[in-house]
Parts: structure tokens; C-alpha cells; sequence
């Protein structure tokens, strides 16, 4: 089998155009039965346990199946058809399964508790140190520590958990399905873009009904609450979107929230934790639940001014139009666009032809290469998944060999939404011999046509700088083990390098490099400069405000006991008072779908949100200091942050680069919240 399967023969690049969809499974399977007797070497050795044959052997166990998953999992996104899926459903359960096999070997857990007890004497650098305190931690915080009724119990909390939070996730998804508003006359569609009613036209055809189809689904729902100028149907849509599980049905989540705190707060106690928050936060940047509430405090007591007079604008505003007496929830996105529409009438179409895909393309590369040295040289002799692949040479100023880049533009089917950055290959380094990594952004950007080339929205030029700050935390990684290595960070670290590298699409200075018309050449104008300064910060308070509310509600859910809550409904007004601006609606209900922290892996995380963007204005400001351009706080930024992965403590990481602790004036200065 392995003589035929590219997947299992020895390669640097990926080979994708060697690869048959059905080499994946096998090789998969393969590549696990090698990482398992990886394992099995640990555990079976007769020498006492060492850092080196046991941490480090742990460390680069399994390199096979991460470099296959790696590519499969991708495939999977960028390029994917129903028998790819299918593979990635056969093996996720048996991938799971293995990595629990090795959380739960004992065997193994005993070695590296051993050289974990004597980690004071054993001269570990600061990388080292990281490594074995995360390994060791993987698991005792699965509860290795425990005894065995302790552990028992903690799968038992395990398994329900993951019981309660599917069934959360189909009951808002059974709820988002199920509900329909039909309109079926189109004088009440005023304010909609065409495109959406057509959309709303043909879900009805394909439903066998007469008019137009609303649904509670993002695409239908956001625009409509943006557009719509019927306020009595906004009213409708609004109310049912908020009141998702919560009508006290057999789809209703009230219970389930209430279950899941208590569980996680169970789980959190058993480990030795004072709560959910708690234990979540020992691996963030932020540490501590206390910590958390006073960042999010903070904010609020400065962002709250500047919320209550965007307020009365907005409400002066929808008084003046439509004689609105009080503002409700479901005026909110359509008064904030039409006030927006009024200041700045700033549309796509007027910036795009000075966002031409190529030109911002060699702009970021300008960018990097005036930052930190890089120089990109594209090529073709890299084996790609798909002809609109691009592969990029990436070396530094002495010409070293820094990265191979991977970039895939343009939207085909096959590709999933969004964008992204990903990995075919870690940077480490292994026997002295530093592997360079192998990185990649996917996108959907608007395609070329036939008389244009690809003209880019404002919006797709930020995502491709973003995406293109996560990838240089890839590129520049210089770290010995591979786990910890670039965007290997705590969660609320990793938006750190994507979203500082937004900024410089703000500035004059690095706009002229790139913005330039595609047809004339001339230099985006001045004033479109400043109204995509003044624009990005519209309603910025009110924002603020609501960013933190999510931030609150989930910490009053798990930085607590929560076995005094008997009613969500009560809890959550509780939770929102500090952040309220709109009058509450009796019959609807955030938590009950509230699929981010109950379903999804964010609970005591939603903070990072906002957190991330303290970071990166605050790194950003030091640039302004110095100028954007600055090699002296570029240097800074790469040997402290881009360079270092996840090696040390983010907080330490990030003063040694800043001299300090970030705070949130410079956001709030950014943003136009303070002045000053
Ligand atoms: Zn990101």
C-alpha cells in the first residue's frame, strides 16, 4: 500500500497534484497506527524519564499524521467534493479518539508527571520550561491527577456536556429553520437591494409559495434588519430572532443553560478551579477572571459617554425622519445605516477601482519587506491544489530561505465562506536543522471579469491584510518545537499580528504604495482617506457597548457558582444593566442562543473580542510614535512576538516588546471615544 500512497512516502512540499482522494484514508489510518507506536516508545522505555525522552519525544511524536491531517483538513476547506467530506467524517471520530488514547494513557502521564517534579533542577530554557508545563497540563486538566472517582466523574460531566451542548445547537438551529416570514406584498419590501429580493423570491419559488421568504439566517436576516424600511416586519423578524428558545416549548434551551454553568462549574471544582472562568483562563493572556472584569469595567466606564451620545444622535436622527418616538432594538442597524449613508456616502464602487487585487497584492509584500526584510518572488515550480494557486518564494535581506506562501484567491465551488490562514508544514527545529514552514491564505475576493480585473472591496482589502498578519506569525516563527511555533498562541494573543496589520490600510503613507487607480494609476484621494478614517469609527461607542455586553453575560455565566440562578431570563437583565441602551423586549432571551459560549468552544473567552483590538491598537500606536515604517520597533515587534510563538507567556512577550502592559486609551483614542 505505502509503495503507491504519495501521502506516505518522505516529502517536503505537499504533493498535491500526486494525491488521489483515495490515498487519505488509508494514509491517515497509517499515520496513526505510527504515532501510536511513537507513543508506545515513550512508554515502553526502560530509562528513567528525561525531558528529551519523554517531553521532547512527545513533542515530535505523530509528524507523519500531522502533516497529512494538515493537508487533508485543508483540502477540506479550499477544495473539498462529497467524498472528501464523507473521509473527514469517517476520521474525525478516530483522530478524537486517538488524542484522548494518549491524554488517557496513565503510563504515559506518569513519565511526564516524573520529569515534571523536577523541572527546578533540570536547567530548562524558557521554551523548555513552556513545553513541559503544556504537556503536563494537557492532562491534568483532563483530570489525570485525580482519583479514580474523581476522574470517573469527570467523564460522566464530560459526557453530558457534550450531550447538552448538541442539543443546544439543534434546538437554535430547529429554531433558525423553522421560522419563515412571507411577504407577499412587494411595496412592502421598500429600502431592500434587488439582489436580496430576489434571493427572498426564488427561496419562496423553491418553497412552493407565493412572494418573498425572510428567514432568520444571517444573509436573510442582517440585511433586513439593515434595509427594510416596514418597521412593523422588522419588528417581527427581530422579535423572533431574539426569542429563539425561549418560548417555553420542547425547543426551549432555558434548562440546558442552567445545565451546562452548573456542569462546567462541577467540572471546574473537581479540578481545583474557583470556576469555569477560572480554569478557561489559566491558558489566555488575560489569567484571571478578575482581570477579565476589570478590562471589560474599564471600558465601559470610558466607552459608555460616547455610547449615550451616539444614542440620542440615532435617535434624534430616526425622530427627524420618522418621527420615531422611542428607539427600538429592531431600529438600530436601519437608522445606524441610513445615518451612515447621510455622513460619509461612501460606497464600495467609488473605492474599488483603486483596490485592484494585484496592486494591493504587492502592496502588503511592499509592507512586509520594509518592515521586516521580506522579499517575495513568485513561482511555479510549487505543486499547488488548484490552478489558482499561487506559491511564493519568501527570503529574507541576505536572501535565506524564510517560507514557502501559498495564497488562493478567488471564490469556486468547493471552497468554503470566508478567509483564512493555514499551515502545510511547522516551522521547528529538529537535530539543529531549522524546517522553514510552509503557510497559506485562502480567500473569496471578488473574481476577475473579463473587462475587469479583480477590483477589491475596502472590507476584502483589510481581511487580506489580516490574513496576511497571521500568515507573517507563521512565516517569521523561529522556535525550536513545533506546538509552539507561530500562531501557536493563547487565544486571546493570536488576532494580535492579523489585526495590527489592518491598520496600515488606514494610513496615507502605506495607502500611496498601493491604492492606485487601475486604469489611470492616479493616487487614491485625500478625502476618501478620511472618510474611511471617520467611517470605520461610526457608532463606534454603541458598539463598544454591545461587544461588552456579550462579554458580561458570558462571565456572569461562568466566572461564578451558579446553583443560586433559577431564572436565565432574570440573570440576563441583571447581566445587561450596566450596558443597556435599548429598552428590554420581555419575550426574547440572549443565553438560550447564545451559541458562541454555550455551544461553541467560547465561553469565558468572549472578551478576546475586544481584548485583541486593546492589543493592537496599542502595539500599533508605538508604530505611530515612530512612524509606521519605524525598523526600529518593527525589529522589535518581530524578535518579541512574530518570531517567538507561543513560547513564552504572552503578557511577558508583549512587554518586552512595548516596555509595558497594553491599556485601552489607545483604542479608545482610535476609536474617538477619548479625546486625547
Ligand atoms: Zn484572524
Amino acid at each position: 500500500m505505502s509503495s503507491q500512497n504519495i501521502l506516505l512516502e518522505d516529502f517536503n512540499q505537499a504533493p498535491f497534484s500526486s494525491i488521489k482522494t483515495s490515498d487519505y484514508k488509508p494514509a491517515i489510518l497509517k499515520a496513526i497506527e505510527l504515532a501510536q507506536k511513537d507513543i508506545e516508545a515513550i512508554t515502553s522505555s526502560k530509562e528513567e524519564p528525561t525531558f528529551e525522552n519523554t517531553i521532547e519525544a512527545l513533542e515530535f511524536s505523530g509528524k507523519k499524521l500531522d502533516r497529512v491531517t494538515s493537508i487533508f483538513f485543508n483540502i477540506n476547506s479550499a477544495e473539498t467534493n462529497e467524498e472528501i467530506q464523507k473521509i473527514a467524517q469517517d476520521v474525525s471520530p478516530l483522530l478524537s479518539e486517538f488524542k484522548n488514547d494518549i491524554i488517557l494513557n496513565n503510563v504515559l502521564f506518569k513519565r511526564v508527571k516524573k520529569v515534571y517534579n523536577r523541572r527546578e533542577s533540570m536547567d530548562l530554557n524558557k521554551e523548555q520550561t513552556t513545553l513541559l508545563d503544556q504537556k503536563y497540563k494537557a492532562f491534568t486538566r483532563n483530570g489525570a491527577n485525580l482519583p479514580s472517582e474523581g476522574q470517573q466523574a469527570l467523564r460522566e460531566i464530560d459526557k453530558k456536556l457534550s450531550k447538552l451542548k448538541l442539543q443546544f445547537g439543534e434546538n437554535v438551529l430547529a429554531e433558525t429553520n423553522k421560522y419563515e416570514l412571507v411577504v407577499t406584498e412587494e411595496s412592502r419590501l421598500g429600502g431592500l437591494p434587488d439582489s436580496f429580493k430576489e434571493e427572498a423570491r426564488n427561496i419562496a419559488k423553491s418553497k412552493d409559495t407565493e412572494g418573498w421568504i425572510i428567514s432568520l439566517e444571517y444573509p436573510s436576516y442582517i440585511p433586513f434588519m439593515k434595509y427594510a424600511d416596514d418597521r412593523e416586519l422588522r419588528k417581527e423578524l427581530s422579535l423572533a430572532f431574539g426569542s429563539r428558545a425561549f418560548k417555553g416549548d420542547e425547543l426551549d434551551n432555558q434548562q440546558i443553560v442552567l445545565d451546562i454553568a452548573k456542569l462546567r462549574y462541577e467540572r471546574a471544582k473537581l479540578l481545583g478551579f474557583d470556576s469555569h472562568a477560572h480554569f478557561v483562563l489559566e491558558e489566555r493572556m488575560a489569567e484571571t477572571p478578575q482581570k477579565v472584569e476589570s478590562f471589560l469595567e474599564e471600558m465601559l466606564e470610558k466607552a459608555r459617554p460616547a455610547a449615550e451620545r451616539e444614542f440620542s444622535q440615532l435617535e434624534k436622527f430616526a425622530k427627524e425622519l420618522d418621527q420615531i418616538d422611542t428607539l427600538q432594538k429592531w431600529d438600530s442597524a436601519y437608522y445606524a445605516e441610513k445615518l451612515k449613508q447621510k455622513l460619509f456616502d461612501l460606497d464600495d464602487e467609488k473605492l474599488k477601482p483603486y483596490f485592484q487585487l494585484e496592486k494591493v497584492i504587492d502592496g502588503v509584500f511592499t509592507i512586509a519587506g520594509k518592515l521586516y526584510g521580506l522579499n517575495f518572488e513568485q513561482t511555479t515550480n510549487v505543486d499547488v491544489y488548484h490552478q489558482n494557486v499561487r506559491t511564493y518564494n519568501v527570503t529574507d535581506t541576505l536572501g535565506n530561505d524564510i517560507a514557502l506562501f501559498y495564497a488562493d484567491f478567488h471564490p469556486r465551488p468547493g471552497k468554503r465562506d470566508g478567509a483564512w490562514m493555514t499551515i502545510y508544514k511547522q516551522q521547528s527545529i529538529e537535530n539543529g536543522q531549522n524546517e522553514r514552514p510552509h503557510i497559506s491564505i485562502v480567500c473569496n475576493f471578488t473574481k476577475p471579469t473579463e473587462k475587469q480585473p479583480s477590483l477589491l472591496t475596502f472590507n476584502e482589502v483589510t481581511t487580506l491584510f489580516h490574513e496576511f498578519g497571521h500568515a507573517l506569525h507563521g512565516m517569521l516563527a523561529n522556535t525550536t518545537y513545533p506546538s509552539l511555533s507561530g500562531a501557536n498562541v493563547y487565544w486571546d494573543f493570536v488576532e494580535l499580528p492579523s489585526q495590527v496589520l489592518e491598520n496600515w490600510c488606514y494610513e496615507e503613507e502605506a495607502l500611496q504604495l498601493f491604492a492606485k487607480h487601475y486604469k489611470t494609476g492616479e493616487a487614491i484621494p485625500q478625502e476618501y482617506i478620511t472618510k474611511i478614517k471617520e467611517s470605520s469609527n461610526f457608532l463606534e461607542g454603541m458598539a463598544t457597548l454591545r461587544q461588552l455586553s456579550f462579554g458580561m453575560l458570558d462571565l456572569s455565566w461562568h466566572a461564578q457558582d451558579p446553583s443560586n440562578v433559577s431564572d436565565v431570563k432574570s440573570h440576563e437583565i441583571e447581566a445587561f444593566e450596566p450596558t443597556k441602551l435599548f429598552p428590554d423586549v420581555a419575550s426574547n432571551c440572549m443565553s438560550t442562543a447564545f451559541s458562541h459560549i454555550f455551544q461553541g468552544g467560547y465561553s469565558a473567552g468572549y472578551y478576546s473580542y475586544k481584548w485583541a483590538e486593546v492589543l493592537d491598537a496599542d502595539a500599533f500606536e508605538y508604530f505611530t510614535e515612530n512612524g509606521i515604517f519605524s525598523k526600529d520597533i518593527a525589529d522589535k515587534f518581530k524578535d518579541n512576538i512574530l518570531s517567538q510563538g507561543g513560547t513564552e507567556h504572552p503578557m511577558e512577550l508583549y512587554k518586552r516588546f512595548r516596555g509595558k502592559e497594553p491599556k485601552p486609551d489607545a483604542l479608545l483614542r482610535r476609536a474617538g471615544l477619548i479625546s486625547k
